[in-house]
């Protein structure tokens, strides 16, 4: 990139706050690539995000928040395997050189990682359309990764956190008049940006539940889309017989925020169907779910019980009425 490609690395992507070491980080930027070691009896984890301005996030949005969530909604796949951060890698391709910017961009990003201990270990800086793209590591001992595969007929399905946090927060960002705004007070409007700019990546949860959930994943394209991977993957790689679920709308958690801004009559679709949630979603047999509610209690993570995995195809809801099937889709890029 012209505009001083090696000072822009060095003065915003090499800054301390970004750099730091830690263990088993072997050489970090400078060099062609940079050297990680593989503790014995552990696996390398990776996972790969790219937002893309005018897809994934709105042209002019606040760098630093952008930042943020684009390395925590990474962070939150390792999570959803049950992996420790170990470091991360950028990809980003500018349209031209704003030190302001990146000031605020490179400011977001330290935040992240120091609060994961997570550092920048390289990357890769180019001139474009404004695209990042973020490609995390992770460690997880050897065969405790949680996969998307492994959920079985009986099995609870619990998650974390609330949902439609976030999908009211982007009704909220965009004034979208279901949201009942006049309801809002001042913490509110705090808690929805965060909602959308700032999700939790549950990473201790995701390590406190390595060999007690049979699968999980996290919930970016709302809990209805997402819950459908696991089934699919769980009936995949069961004897080949179709896994459903029964969702209980009573069981659904939701934060009291959402409760009062958005009626009642969205509550349930927004909280199903919503994206960019980022909580996990996990199925955990029977025998461990004791086990699972005092781990997740002890890291202090709300997690709920939200329904059970059946022998049926397909997700229906339990209400007073009695069970329906839910449509609701998530979002889809291609769709
Ligand atoms: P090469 O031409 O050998 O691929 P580059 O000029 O792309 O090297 O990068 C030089 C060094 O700067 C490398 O160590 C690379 O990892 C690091 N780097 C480049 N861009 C970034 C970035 N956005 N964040 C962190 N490190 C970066
Ligand atoms: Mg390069």
């Amino acid at each position: 990139m012209a505009l001083g490609e090696f000072d822009v690395i060095r003065r915003f992507f090499g800054q301390p706050a970004l750099n730091f070491t830690r263990p088993q980080l072997v050489l970090g930027p400078g060099d062609d690539a940079a050297i990680l070691s593989v503790p014995p009896g552990h696996q390398l984890v990776m996972s790969m995000d790219t937002l893309n301005e005018d897809v994934h996030f709105p042209s002019g949005c606040d760098a630093f928040l952008l930042a943020q969530r684009c390395l925590l909604v990474n962070l939150s796949d390792l999570a959803a395997m049950g992996a420790e951060p170990l470091a991360f890698t950028l990809a980003i391709s500018l349209p031209e050189r704003r030190d302001e910017w990146l000031a605020a961009f490179s400011g977001g990003l330290a935040d992240v990682a120091q609060a994961y201990q997570c550092p920048l270990i390289g990357g890769d800086t180019t001139r474009g359309p404004l695209s990042v793209t973020i490609q995390v590591h992770g460690l997880v001992p050897e065969g405790k990764a949680v996969l998307r595969s492994g959920a079985r007929v009986g099995d609870g399905i619990y998650v974390t956190g609330e949902l439609g946090n976030a999908a009211a927060a982007l009704w909220f960002l965009k004034s979208d008049p279901r949201l009942n705004t006049s309801r809002l007070n001042s913490s509110d409007v705090q808690f929805f940006n965060s909602a959308f700019y700032l999700p939790t990546a549950q990473i201790a949860a995701g390590i406190a539940l390595r060999g007690l959930a049979s699968a999980g994943l996290d919930i970016s394209d709302g809990l209805v889309s997402d819950l459908g991977h696991l089934l699919t993957a769980g009936a995949c790689d069961g004897a080949g017989q179709s896994i459903g679920a029964v969702l209980e709308a009573d069981n659904i958690p939701l934060s009291e925020p959402f409760l009062r801004c958005v009626s009642e009559q969205h509550q349930l679709q927004l909280a199903l169907s919503g994206g960019d949630d980022y909580q996990l979603c996990v199925c955990v047999p029977p025998g461990h779910q004791a086990a699972a509610q005092q781990v997740m209690s002890a890291a202090g993570v709300r997690f709920t019980r939200i329904g059970q995995v059946v022998a049926a195809s397909g997700i229906r809801l339990r209400t007073a009425e009695g069970d329906q099937p839910v449509s609701w889709q998530g979002y889809n890029h291609f769709a």
